[in-house]
């Protein structure tokens, strides 16, 4: 039963591929299982009903169904109260309203992760453009070590300076590995070794029920992401979530809102009955996710490409790079994946001068939602090592005939 036609080598490869990877599919399944059920029982404990998916306009008083909304997240994410909004237009918005909430003129942000990432660079030492520079905030980083770990002595050393502590769990467009909730407790232990008080604060951008427990669990007061990514499980249309300690969410609040008014205000629009499903079908999307990721590791592992993470290593956010090793290589992997996807299947990607990059980066994506990446997409700078970032698969067949299109696409360049 053939619907697309690959090459020998190919159907060879990804069998391998599949074979090695029964392990990890079984473990996800498990894990799947469990935070399906743990979702399940946020809505139970929280009686969510038909009401609550209905919304509001105007100024948004007495939103049963947004307040409802918060109270499931914060379940689900370990947490004491949680602010979901569509009004959140991405990841970098939430991540700058909890960072502007906290922080006040003088005080210290200290990224204990090395330099945030990319689009938060703007946000921190941004000039002129009502960056936390700009309002006196100052900034201080702690690289990594050159095996990518956290430097956990020099973390216990400087976090007295530090009003928060600010923790990225993915790894973004870097190949270092990111940091699973074992190792982000171990940050937070060297943190608090030297400072009792400073709040810490993760960017949990692709990490969320990627393991059974989010850094909530570990000692963080902050935890901030996008609803495009995982935990809108590729239903909710837009927004994002900060979730953490009651009094920190009402000062994440007022920045978002209005001093005062907080969380009180805001209305709901059309967007709750979508955000609501989202979040209910996520431990699936994420899942699928997962195994679109882990296949593509082994499947590439198997053609001879080096990868981030081997397929066998532990996962704790849903992103994989593969090293290609050269920008035909890259184009080819793209225009494969873009055939592959369900919009825009027929247009060809490009290699473009993106703001912020050095180096031309091209991307692919066709996804249901503009720009969601909880969907399968991939992108890749055209530059050393030549390596692609690659997310998302919302089934796990689609996000499998994705990535074998990818490499089939590669062999029909003479590039395999
Ligand atoms: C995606 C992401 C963000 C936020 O990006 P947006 O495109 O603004 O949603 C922040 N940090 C990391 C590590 C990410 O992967």
């Amino acid at each position: 039963m053939e619907v697309f036609e690959f090459s020998e080598k190919i159907k060879s490869a990804a069998e391998a591929a599949m074979h090695k990877c029964k392990g990890q599919f079984a473990e996800l399944d498990r894990l799947c299982e469990y935070n399906g059920q743990r979702v399940l029982k946020a809505f139970i404990d929280n009686r969510v009903s038909e009401i609550h998916l209905k919304g509001t306009t105007g100024y948004g008083y007495d939103d049963e169904g947004r307040d409802k909304l918060d109270k499931v997240f914060a379940q689900v994410l370990g947490a004491e109260d949680a602010l979901v909004r569509h009004n959140f237009v991405n990841g970098t918005h939430a991540l700058t309203t909890a960072l502007f909430g906290v922080l006040r003129p003088k005080d210290t942000l200290l990224s204990v992760t090395g330099m945030p990432y990319d689009t938060m660079q703007e946000v921190i030492l941004g000039e002129n453009c009502g960056s936390m520079r700009d309002f006196g905030v100052n900034f201080s980083m702690i690289p990594l070590l050159s095996d990518g770990m956290p430097n956990y002595a020099e973390i216990a050393r400087r976090s007295p300076e530090a009003k928060l502590a600010y923790i990225q769990r993915s790894r973004g467009y870097s190949l270092r590995p990111s940091f699973d909730i074992s190792t982000i407790s171990k940050i937070i232990q060297a943190i608090r070794s030297s400072n009792r008080d400073c709040v810490i604060m993760v960017d949990n951008c692709y990490g969320e029920l990627v393991e059974d427990k989010e850094p909530t669990a570990v000692g963080a007061d902050l935890i901030v992401g996008s609803l495009i990514k995982n935990l809108g499980g590729g239903i909710a249309e837009t927004g994002g979530y900060i979730a953490g300690r009651s009094e920190l969410i009402e000062q994440c609040s007022y920045r978002l809102t209005c001093p005062g008014a907080g969380k009180e205000v805001g209305c709901s629009l059309n967007q709750l009955r979508g955000v609501y499903m989202g979040i209910f079908h996520a431990p699936e999307a994420v899942c699928a996710a997962l195994k679109t990721s882990v296949f593509a590791t082994a499947f590439f592992e198997q053609l001879g490409f080096e990868t981030f993470p081997k397929y066998n290593e532990k996962r704790t956010d849903i992103i994989a790079a593969l090293k290609l090793g050269s920008p035909e290589k890259l184009i080819a992997f793209c225009e494969g994946i873009q055939s592959g996807s369900p919009i825009d299947s027929f247009v060809s990607p490009e290699p473009w001068d993106m703001p912020g990059y050095d180096s031309k980066v091209i991307m692919a994506a066709g996804a249901f939602t503009m720009g969601a990446s909880i969907e399968l997409s991939a992108d890749a700078p055209l530059r050393e090592p030549y390596a692609v970032w690659l997310q998302g698969g919302l089934t796990f067949p689609t996000g499998k005939t994705g990535i074998m299109l990818a490499a089939q696409r590669m062999s029909e360049k003479g590039l395999l």
